[in-house]
């Protein structure tokens, strides 16, 4: 009998099972691939976001806020790659400068450190790259950037060090409740624990389901990237993001913790959690939105594409 099984091994169940491991608990690590952070973990803009973007009052808002800040401790200790290198977000219109208004007054009353509002000549003092058309910006200077699938990994080797048991190759197809435990049957073996955490990410809904009647649907969103070589990863020093939509929050350029330039996502409903296809159109939305932030960007230099799946739901974060 295990004390806490975690459905999924994405950052995640690993964070959970890092810090579960902590304990003289029995903790169990159910993961279907063939490794650990083969899910969203792995495809992803890799920011900590700094916090003025979620609902002031909410949960998320809180822990965004407090997890921006433990996290340069948790990747020193872990060795995993991160740097604080702050993040601006452009206004290019009025109407996004009313924008930027809220998500500041969102920011400060989340308690996000540091928060200013910048002319554009400001902004283009920080970042010579960006457009000659950006009017305003918000600088965030917590924002950071990390290596997510390296975070993943550590914590879930340091977890396996600690006793936690992970079962790779290891679908979770059913689970029962039996009073104080749960039998959890997979592909492989069936195993029973008394507290079942489902870590399932953009198929949580379909673990949600082995139980009860989710009161939530999901809404996989794919996003396309371009990884750059080396050679532009100076193009820019900070995340440089445009206002945020009802679509997310749209494309970037920034770059990464190896010294390469992200630049992407675009946001595309698809219908399969698994489809991580990277498609034409998908790649010249990024392109053209990219290119309104910093002109110069060479996407020739592009070294990779890659596409991203959200756990978007019809409830909100
Ligand atoms: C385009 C894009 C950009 C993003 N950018 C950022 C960003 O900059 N900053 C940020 O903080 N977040 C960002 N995110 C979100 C972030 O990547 C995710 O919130 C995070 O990776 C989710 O981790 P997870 O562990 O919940 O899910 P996942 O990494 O998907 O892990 C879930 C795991 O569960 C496993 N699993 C599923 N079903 C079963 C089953 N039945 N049995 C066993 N195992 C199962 C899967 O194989 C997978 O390994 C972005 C996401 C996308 C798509």
């Amino acid at each position: 009998m295990y004390d806490v099984a975690i459905i999924g091994c994405g950052v995640i169940g690993a964070s959970l099972a890092y810090t579960l491991s902590r304990y003289d608990l029995r903790v169990l690590v159910l993961e279907r691939e063939n490794d650990v952070a083969m899910g969203t973990t792995k495809a992803n803009s890799a920011i900590v976001h700094a916090g003025y973007d979620p609902e002031p009052g909410t949960l998320m808002a809180k822990l965004n806020v407090q997890g921006s800040a433990m996290m340069e401790q948790l990747c020193a200790d872990l060795s995993v790659e991160y740097k604080r290198i702050g993040s601006l977000v452009l206004g290019f219109s009025e109407e996004d400068r009313k924008t930027l208004g809220r998500i500041y007054e969102n920011g400060v009353q989340n308690g996000v450190p540091g928060l200013e509002m910048l002319t554009g000549e400001q902004a283009r003092g920080m970042e010579p790259a960006l457009s000659a058309d950006v009017i305003a910006a918000l600088y965030a200077p917590s924002a950071a950037v990390i290596d997510p699938w390296g975070l993943c990994i550590a914590e879930a080797e340091v977890a396996v060090r600690n006793g936690a048991e992970l079962r790779l190759r290891s679908e979770v197809t059913g689970l029962a409740e039996h009073g104080d435990f749960c039998t959890i049957s997979t592909t492989t073996a069936t195993y029973e624990a008394r507290y079942v955490v489902n870590c399932a990410g953009v198929d949580a809904e379909t673990v949600y389901r082995m139980t009860a009647e989710p009161k939530f649907k999901t809404l996989p969103s794919r996003g396309a990237y371009y990884l750059l070589d080396k050679s532009s990863g100076d193009l820019v020093s900070h995340v440089v993001f445009q206002c945020p939509s009802a679509a997310g929050k749209g494309v970037l350029v920034a770059p990464t913790v190896h010294g390469n330039l992200i630049v992407g996502p675009n946001a595309e409903e698809v219908r399969s959690s698994t489809d991580r296809a990277v498609t034409a159109a998908a790649l010249d939305a990024v392109a053209t939105a990219a290119k309104k932030s910093v002109p110069g960007v060479d996407l020739r230099q592009s070294i990779r594409n890659f596409a991203g799946v959200r756990a978007n739901t019809t409830l909100s974060d």
